[in-house]
């Protein structure tokens, strides 16, 4: 047996514990040659692989093999990672615990009775869980930097435009990208050199000029401008998180760089405008699951009209439902103005408060999440309480910045980490400010 392979049942084996993945590969070596030749990788299965299933962790897709692959996988595939199989995640993405899952919750290697974060839980315990080398996430308002926090890994949302969404299954599409997770900084600049490339194919994406963001992770940071927004350590902050991202800050302001703390007025908008967006987008790009177009199809109906009521009444998880039915609330007619309006020019008020930042400083820095990684169960019959946990991670994916979490810390053992924000398509300087945390945190991740 190759290495690979004697590895690949290891990681089966460690798999029904943590339940990283839904689906394995049929374990193929790439042997292109290519910056990522011998590494790993786990997929978010709302990431489209040619041949290889990829269910969206919703029993709608459950048979689903799609006959293409993403941009971002064909990219993976030229320089030569080997992918793995597809991690576990919320249903359509929608959660941050990855509890929504039609094929059972992911637990956090840190701690088996705890989330690992959500929506892309799987891709993060896969890497903290040494389940794999590198991941993908996909990130529509926090779920790649919440299950890096929570699982004590990198993970960065890159700017919207900046990496194809083509084969990505659309949750809210305005607001997500595809993004890299990875153990370390330099690992997670290297994965998004590869993914971040033009592609026609989607009309949203950017060409913009190619940047080697590893060549730039050790850039002096003195004299850098970073901004502490209060309202990122508001009420239902764990006073050990805010301690832990509080030292870090002081850490950096002793290698130079300038720190100030500001307000940002629009912030406490941003989780309201955040979910009548998000579940209006879900609720329209939803709508091709019907069975007939897409997705399960439950059988004999006497008019199409049951048959589609069945079919999503059996396809969809309950918050999916949930969602669909808000999103269509919110954009029908009479309630459009006042809430799918209303939330788009909050949006527009909260990307304008952040470009005036981004005159003066560098970098917004806080928390990632508000809390330590809770307990499974904890918050899955409470909707509310489980959308709060976002209010840190929103603002970037209503702006379209990029966005990075990196570990900073521990509190009872659970990783703490840290957000860097900075302006469109200044990833190089979320990575540069990544790699100097890596230095100053005193701890590895192994
Ligand atoms: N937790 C947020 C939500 O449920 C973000 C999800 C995501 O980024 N895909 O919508």
């Amino acid at each position: 047996m190759s290495q690979l392979s004697s590895q690949f049942e290891e990681i089966k084996e460690k798999n029904q514990t943590i339940n990283a993945y839904i689906t394995f590969s049929d374990l193929s070596d790439n042997t292109s040659n290519g910056k990522l030749s011998g590494k790993t990788i786990a997929i978010k299965d709302t990431i489209s692989t040619a041949g290889l299933r990829t269910t969206c962790a919703s029993k709608m897709l459950e048979n689903y093999i799609p006959p293409f692959d993403a941009h971002v996988v064909s990219l993976l595939k030229n320089q030569g990672a080997t992918i793995l199989g597809k991690a576990n995640c919320d249903e359509f993405a929608m959660g941050s615990s990855t509890e929504h899952s039609a094929f059972g919750v992911t637990r956090n290697p840190h701690d088996l009775e705890r989330v690992p974060g959500g929506s892309s839980g799987g891709s993060a315990a896969a890497v903290a869980g040494n389940l794999a080398d590198l991941a993908l996430g996909s990130d529509t308002g926090g779920s790649i930097r919440c299950p890096a926090s929570f699982c004590g890994i990198v993970g960065l949302k890159p700017t919207y435009g900046l990496v194809s969404r083509y084969g990505l299954i659309a949750y809210g599409n305005s607001l997500e990208q595809i993004g890299p997770m990875a153990k370390n900084v330099h690992d997670c600049a290297l994965l998004l050199e590869c993914i971040s490339d033009y592609d026609n194919r989607d009309a949203t994406c950017v060409n913009t000029k190619k940047i080697k963001y590893t060549e730039h992770l050790d850039d002096d940071i003195s004299n850098m401008k970073i901004a502490v927004p209060k309202e990122f350590f508001g009420t239902g902050t764990d006073p050990k998180v805010e301690e832990t991202v509080r030292n870090t800050i002081d850490k950096l302001a002793s290698e130079g760089a300038i720190v100030e703390e500001i307000n940002i007025e629009s912030i406490k908008y941003s989780l309201a405008a955040y979910y009548i967006i998000a579940m209006s987008e879900a609720s329209s790009n939803l709508a091709r699951f019907d069975g007939l177009r897409y997705g399960l199809h439950t059988g004999k109906s006497k008019d199409w009209n049951e048959l589609f009521s069945n079919n999503r009444k059996s396809g969809f998880g309950f918050e999916v439902k949930r969602r669909i039915m808000l999103g269509t609330f919110a954009l029908s007619s009479g309630y459009f103005d006042e809430y799918y309006i209303k939330a788009q020019k909050v949006r527009s008020i909260i990307t304008n408060d952040f470009k005036k930042i981004f005159d003066k400083f560098d970098a917004i820095v806080g928390p990632t999440m508000p809390t330590l990684p809770f307990k499974l169960g904890e918050k899955l019959t409470n909707p509310l309480s489980m959308y709060m946990s976002d209010i840190d991670t929103v603002s970037a994916n209503l702006a379209g910045i990029p966005s990075i979490s990196v570990p900073c810390g521990y509190s009872d053992n659970l990783p703490i980490g840290i957000q860097i924000m900075s302006s469109h398509f200044e990833e190089k300087t979320l990575l540069n400010l990544g790699s100097k945390i890596e230095q100053i945190r005193g701890f590895d991740v192994e």
